[in-house]
Formats: C-alpha cells, sequence, structure tokens
C-alpha cells in the first residue's frame, strides 16, 4: 500500500500534517477566537420555536436566497455587487484558488501563485498545497507593519494570480496601512483579496473600494461574532466573479439548519453588535492588565485577540503552566521566526481574563 500511496497522493498533499486542535475538554478556551457569549433566554426561546419548523427532510435552499437578503441588510452589502456563502471562509479560500489553479498557464501576466504576508492565516498556505499552486510569503516588519516596497517587488516577481490580506491581521491582531493597501490593490496584476475575519471588532472594511477596484474581493465570517459552530463565510465582490466562483461551490454548502440560524441571528444583530462592543472593552482592560506585567512585550489589537511575546525561551513553559491550570491559549513561538517567543489569547469575559491573567502571574514567575 506505501508505494501505492506514493504513487498516487502528490508529494506535497504527503508532506503536509492535518489541521490538529487540541483537546480542550474542562478547559478555559482562549485559543480559538470564539465569542465566549450565548444568547438571551428571551431569543433563545424565539430561536427554539423557529428550528421546529425547519424541514430538515427537504434538500437546502441551494442559492441561500433568504439568508442572502438578511445578509446584504444586516452587513450593508450595496445592491451592484454579488455575494457567494461558503461553508466557512476557509471553504471560500478554497473555492477562490481551485477556480485560480492552472500549471499550464500560457499567459504572463500572473502566475499559479498565491501571495500572502508572514506571519498571517495559515489557511492560505494551506489551500495552495491542496490546489496544487506556489506559495509566496512576504515578511512584515519585527513590529508586524507592512513591508511595501518589498510586498510590491516580490508581487513583480512572483505574478501572483491571487493575494491574499487579513485585515485585521491573525495571529498579529494589527490593521496594516490603508495607503499601502491601497498601493497593493493597484498594482496587483490577478485578483486581491481582503480577508475582514474580524471586522466586527476593527469596524474598518474595504467594501467600499469594491466599486472602485473591479478585481478587490472582500471575505467576511460569521465565526468570530459568536456563530464559529455554524460554518458561516461570504465573499462579495463584482457579480462577473461571484459568477465564476458559484460554478465550483457544491450544490448545498450550506446546510439547512446554518441558513436558518444565521438568518435568524442577522436578524438580532443589535445583540451581536452589543457582545462585539462587550468583547472591545474587554480587549482594551486585557491590553492594559498584560502590558502591566514586567517582561511581556504585549502588541497593539484591532481583533478580539492579543499577541504577546514573553522573555527569551520562556514561551513554551508559560503556555504549559497555563494549561496546567486549565487555561488553553495558543503556542506561536514555532510559527514564524518573527513570532518567536510569542503567544496568543482571545478576549473573553471579565471573569474569564481575569482568570487567564492569575493563572499567567503564576506561570510567568515559575
Ligand atoms: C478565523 C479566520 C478565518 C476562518 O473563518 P471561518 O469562517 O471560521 O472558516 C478566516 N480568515 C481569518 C484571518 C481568520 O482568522
Amino acid at each position: 500500500m506505501a508505494s501505492r500511496i506514493e504513487q498516487l497522493i502528490r508529494a506535497e498533499i504527503r508532506s503536509l500534517s492535518s489541521y490538529h486542535v487540541p483537546d480542550s475538554t474542562g478547559m478555559i478556551k482562549l485559543d480559538a477566537m470564539e465569542n465566549p457569549y450565548t444568547w438571551p433566554e428571551s431569543i433563545k426561546s424565539e430561536w427554539l420555536e423557529l428550528l421546529a419548523e425547519v424541514a430538515v427532510n427537504r434538500y437546502p435552499d441551494a442559492g441561500c436566497q433568504q439568508l442572502e437578503a438578511i445578509t446584504r441588510q444586516a452587513m450593508y452589502v450595496p445592491d451592484h455587487l454579488g455575494v457567494m456563502f461558503g461553508n466557512g471562509s476557509d471553504e471560500l479560500i478554497q473555492i477562490i484558488c481551485m477556480a485560480l489553479a492552472d500549471n499550464r498557464r500560457t499567459h504572463s501576466r500572473t502566475s499559479n501563485t498565491i501571495l500572502g504576508l508572514e506571519p498571517g492565516f495559515i489557511m492560505y498556505r494551506m489551500v495552495a498545497a491542496f490546489v496544487g499552486m506556489d506559495y509566496a510569503g512576504v515578511p512584515l516588519t519585527t513590529d508586524f507593519a507592512l513591508q511595501l516596497d518589498l510586498t510590491l517587488a516580490t508581487m513583480q516577481q512572483t505574478k501572483p494570480a491571487v493575494i491574499f490580506i487579513a485585515y485585521p491581521n491573525n495571529p498579529t491582531g494589527n490593521l496594516f496601512d490603508e495607503q499601502m493597501l491601497i498601493q497593493i490593490i493597484e498594482q496587483a496584476p490577478g485578483l486581491i483579496v481582503i480577508d475582514e475575519a474580524y471586522q466586527p471588532f476593527a469596524q474598518k472594511t474595504f467594501l467600499d473600494k469594491i466599486a472602485q477596484y473591479e478585481h478587490l474581493l472582500v471575505m467576511r465570517t460569521v465565526s468570530k461574532m459568536g456563530l464559529a459552530g455554524l460554518r458561516l463565510g461570504y465573499l462579495v465582490g463584482h457579480f462577473a466573479w461571484i459568477n465564476e466562483f458559484n460554478k465550483l461551490r457544491l450544490p448545498y454548502n450550506i446546510n439547512t439548519l446554518t441558513q436558518a440560524c444565521a438568518g435568524f441571528a442577522l436578524r438580532h444583530m443589535d445583540e451581536l453588535n452589543h457582545q462585539a462592543q462587550l468583547i472591545r472593552a474587554a480587549r482594551s482592560t486585557l491590553y492594559a492588565d498584560l502590558q502591566a506585567i514586567q517582561g511581556l512585550t504585549v502588541y497593539p489589537s484591532a481583533a478580539n485577540f492579543i499577541l504577546f511575546r514573553t522573555l527569551q525561551n520562556r514561551a513554551n513553559a508559560i503556555h504549559a503552566a497555563l494549561c496546567k491550570q486549565k487555561i488553553l491559549i495558543k503556542n506561536l513561538s514555532h510559527a514564524n521566526t518573527l513570532l518567536q517567543d510569542c503567544l496568543r489569547v482571545t478576549v473573553s469575559t471579565p471573569i474569564e481574563n481575569d482568570a487567564f491573567l492569575a493563572a499567567l502571574r503564576v506561570a510567568m514567575v515559575l
């Protein structure tokens, strides 16, 4: 069997390891940027009434028509732009790249390359391997700002079919300079996707720039705003692009329960906005509390997580000591050379943030 696997499975797939999700049973979970809040009882009972009416014996609405109408309204998507839903924005990244992947391309305007920034969201690089595209990662500065000249030079050299930029960036949390991003958009030889997964916490968007730049797409998700379990992302762009990507979407990629629940939640945007506001306020408090701890470098964040650097070679021990105290955060110290000694914590409720801080103070002196 081993030789058949070697013959059949592409080398770049064999060398991958599948996405690892650590066991978090019994822990305070601050590793995955989830919203800690559930819904008030009144909204919950209304939701359960709606669920009782959902016809799971039928296939879903393949076009997600109701969900699209509600999303357009709740998220201020203009009528002249197209919307496509994915099973999480992860699936949208995959669909975009499946449409572009072509190692036989003959024209010289673009190559079979995805360009991303490093450190950045890991899925862009993973999907490149899935679909057989090359990945070019442009390093950020040591404080995670864009290196504009290097980025533009790498674009000229590698001619990427698509550029993915998370805004704010994950795992660093910062917003890149808007004027630099405009220059990158203007000089992009192919498509450019601005990934706004953390828009509820940053309150900044490139949605209003799409009219002006026909090769610009904006991607969002409901995961970080409190609906991670539903798996729903959406892509906004000119209809001509969205129509092409729609051909690659499996017919029923958004299941009936997700369509019903997301539609319901988006009709209660006030509650979701209120929760985002609580998290933004808790972020300021957590940031100040982390900064007050000696031996940490804390990076400013426009997202619902905070990246911080420990003293040299202390990140592993501190992460382990937090785990022992039943606090799960993300250890990024080996993810990228720029992230040496770095840990990332999700902003949660004031109670969970304080539990994390108390455990961290213990872990720092061990
Ligand atoms: C979390 C995250 C996503 C993935 O979102 P899903 O909709 O849950 O697949 C996409 N982009 C960035 C930058 C993220 O941090």
